[in-house]
This record gives C-alpha cells, structure tokens and sequence, in this order.
C-alpha cells in the first residue's frame, strides 16, 4: 500500500505517520529524514543539499524530486511506502504523479489531517517555556506561571504567539494547497479530523484505509 500523509504543523501528522507505518509495515518516506541522510552520505546531490541548507534556503523541486525517486525506487512493490512531508509543491505534486506512472506505481491513499486555525493556535502557543531552566510546560497547568523546576518564570516564547503562530499556518496553508489540488485531479484526497487523542485520529485514518482496501 502506498500513502501519502498531509498535515499542517501542529496536526498531529507526525505521530500518526509513525502509527501508520507500524500497523501496515510501511516505508516511512520523511522528507526531513531523507534530507539529513543526504547530507550524511556526502554525495554532489548531498553537498548542494548541505550549501542550500546552510544558506536558510528551500531545497528546490528537482533536487526533492532527485531524492524521492531514489528513495521510493528501492522500496519493494510489496511493502509500500508513506510519503510524510511531500509533494509540498504544485512542481512536486506533477513529478511524483510521472515518476509513479514510470515505475507502475499508484497512491492507494492520500489523506490530509485537518485542524482548523483555532485549534493549531491552542496546539501550539499554549506553551510557556522557563526563563531560567529551559523547562516547557503548558499555560492551562501553570496558572500563576512559576516553574515548578527551580521557581523561575515562565512565559511565552515569540515564536509560539498566537499571532505568529496564525501566520506561520497561513503560509504554509497557501503554499500546500496547489499541492494536494493537483493530486486530486487523479486521486481522492481524505480529509480526516485531527481534533482527539491520537488513538481516536487514528481509528479515523484506519477506518479510511479500510473502506479504499474493500473498494
Ligand atoms: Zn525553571
């Protein structure tokens, strides 16, 4: 079985990536695993990865695209995959689809992991972090803020405010959606609900994967 996971920071995409991949003994496909193991192996391709890193810059589509064709060319028909973290791009979307038809290859599942605005922003700007320790905790259990290591304050860190948190999502919403608009052109994309425990997110995807196999 092959699937793609999309899912927006702060989805829970991660955990369920992992879940998925255990139950159905999948290839986990992590674009950020495969970009560290790039840089790892010290190849061209991983020396031009490595400069474009270091320069705070977004590896460019055919370089993705180079890296994932590898990838997925050596995982075996039998065990499938779970792409996590690509197709990002309208340009990636349109590589995969021509690099699954050269090899005979399908998707047998896409699935995107919705959580609305409100919640992504509860998900991720509760967090307080210590000035003194480093500790993180969550807003809702630290009423009067004091760290419960060593008594110093806690407070919210800039990067986790609600507002810079909103619009960090919107970019990465704007940016993402030309890439599933193209995969749906061939394929269905489910959206799944991504607010509940993990196990309930879960039976959600499971149930999903269970209705396509019957189809
Ligand atoms: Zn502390």
């Amino acid at each position: 079985m092959n699937i793609i996971l999309f899912g927006a920071p702060g989805s829970g995409k991660g955990t369920q990536a992992d879940l998925i991949v255990e139950s159905h003994g999948l290839k986990h496909v992590s674009t950020g695993d495969i970009l560290r193991k790039a840089v790892r192996d010290g190849s061209d391709l991983g020396n031009q990865v490595e400069s474009t890193l270091a320069a705070g810059e977004l590896v460019s589509d055919s370089v993705m695209m180079d890296l994932i064709r590898r990838v997925i060319s050596d995982i075996s028909v039998e065990q499938g995959w779970l792409l996590d973290g690509f197709p990002r791009t309208e340009d990636q979307s349109k590589g995969l689809l021509t690099l699954l038809d050269e090899l005979g290859e399908t998707v047998d599942a896409a699935i995107d992991i919705f959580v609305d605005n409100d919640e992504i922003v509860r998900r991720l700007s509760g967090r307080l972090t210590c000035d003194e320790c480093g500790r993180v905790g969550v807003a809702e259990n630290n009423a009067n803020n004091t760290c419960r290591n060593c008594k110093g304050s806690m407070r919210v860190r800039r990067d986790d405010k609600p507002e810079t948190v909103l619009k960090r999502q919107k970019i990465f919403r704007a940016r993402t959606r030309p890439a599933k608009d193209v995969l749906a052109q061939e394929y269905d994309v489910h959206r799944i609900d991504g607010v509940g425990t993990p196990t309930e997110v879960a039976q959600r995807i499971q149930s999903v994967l269970e209705q396509i196999n019957q189809a």
